[in-house]
């Protein structure tokens, strides 16, 4: 049976249309669960018991849940147990601005970054798009406050699970759903140009953030075997397809590798690399893991960096830490216990 969290406005109102009711009951429908966050059928007062009963019958209203939640200033870590009794993890951090949270979009990863925590287990299966927003609807009735934007970049390569990806965008981002703005809604990928080039075409204006890491293929390779299958060259010539169609600036992830790709040399070979390209680049001190013998970049060294980048005119920030006490800074999402 299928999820109700995971059913499109426009999907809806054809399932309504396929059992000769009119279409605006979907309208209906997401209004209970999205605006009065109702938690059942039966609560749709406005909707008659028959089509009640038949919504019933056909989609299921079952939560994921709150296993555990770890938190500290200005962050907190859930822990959610799936239908499956898979587990996956998200993360909320408060800025001025407003709470996001960073969310899993498959149990466990394929990609296996050679720095990266979560990608030690390996992929179980892709979360379900009813499983991507029931993280955001749990958290939301967590802290009884609304979301401000959503980052996918927690376990998993989003693009490798495309389909469910493109729905949960859409329900999320739907002035009916959860109305989260496209342009608050980031997904970050380690580069599949296919997906990436598929994305281009789609209808929204969401936020595209690729994790390069590296300014050339030797060390790209050492790092992401994603790069052996899509190069740099061919990655940057995605991206810049990809800002022509979209006309769209793409965040850069670098994360800083001490001795790794933290040179001076690879600063500048990074700055020759996206020059000319409508790009931020987004340098992310690295959270050390017990388990990966990667080191941090100190202080200094991601400074020298960023002035490099400055100086060449490359727009370029340096990403605040949050959540490294409670293992949920990046790439740690993975549970001790599970
Ligand atoms: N698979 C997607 C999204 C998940 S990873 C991607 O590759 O973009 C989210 C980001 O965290 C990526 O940029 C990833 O490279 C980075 N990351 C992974 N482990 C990290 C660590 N220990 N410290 C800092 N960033 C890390």
């Amino acid at each position: 049976m299928k999820n109700i969290y995971g059913i499109k406005r426009t999907d809806l109102e054809e399932y309504f249309l396929s059992i000769n009711e009119k279409k605006f009951k979907a309208l209906q429908v997401f209004e209970w669960l999205y605006e009065k966050r109702a938690s059942s059928f039966d609560e749709m007062s406005n909707i008659k018991k028959d089509i009640r009963d038949k919504l019933k019958a056909d989609f299921s209203t079952y939560l994921i849940t709150i296993k555990r939640k770890q938190e500290d200033k200005l962050t907190k870590k859930y822990l959610f147990e799936l239908s499956d009794k898979n587990y996956v993890e998200a993360v909320l951090m408060e800025h001025d601005y407003g709470v996001s949270v960073c969310v899993s979009s498959e149990v466990g990863c394929n990609m296996g970054c050679a720095f990266c925590e979560s990608g030690r287990l390996k992929k179980v299966r892709n979360l379900e798009s009813y499983e991507m927003v029931e993280q955001i609807l749990l958290i939301e009735k967590d802290i009884s406050q609304r979301i401000s934007s959503v980052v996918v970049m927690g376990i998993g390569e989003p693009l490798d699970n495309y389909a469910n990806l493109m729905d949960f965008i859409k329900i999320i981002n739907d002035a009916k759903g959860i109305a989260i703005g496209a342009r608050h809604i980031t997904v970050s990928t380690c580069g599949l140009i296919p997906k990436i080039m598929s994305l281009s075409e789609e209808q929204f204006q969401i936020n595209l953030a690729i994790s390069l890491h590296a300014p050339n293929n030797k060390i790209r390779n050492m790092l992401m075997p994603v790069n052996k299958v899509y190069s740099i060259e061919d990655l940057i010539t995605a991206i810049r397809e990809y800002i022509a169609r979209t006309n769209r600036r793409v965040t850069i992830e670098y994360v800083m590798l001490d001795s790794v790709n933290d040179s001076l040399e690879n600063a500048n070979e990074l700055a020759d690399l996206l020059h000319g390209l409508n790009v931020y680049v987004n340098l992310i001190p690295y959270n050390e893991t017990n388990h990966l013998e990667f080191k941090k970049s100190n202080k200094e060294t991601i400074m020298k960096f960023y002035d490099v980048l400055k100086k060449r005119r490359i727009n370029v920030t340096i990403r605040k830490e949050f959540g490294s006490k409670i293992d949920a800074a990046c790439g740690q999402l993975r549970s001790k216990e599970v």
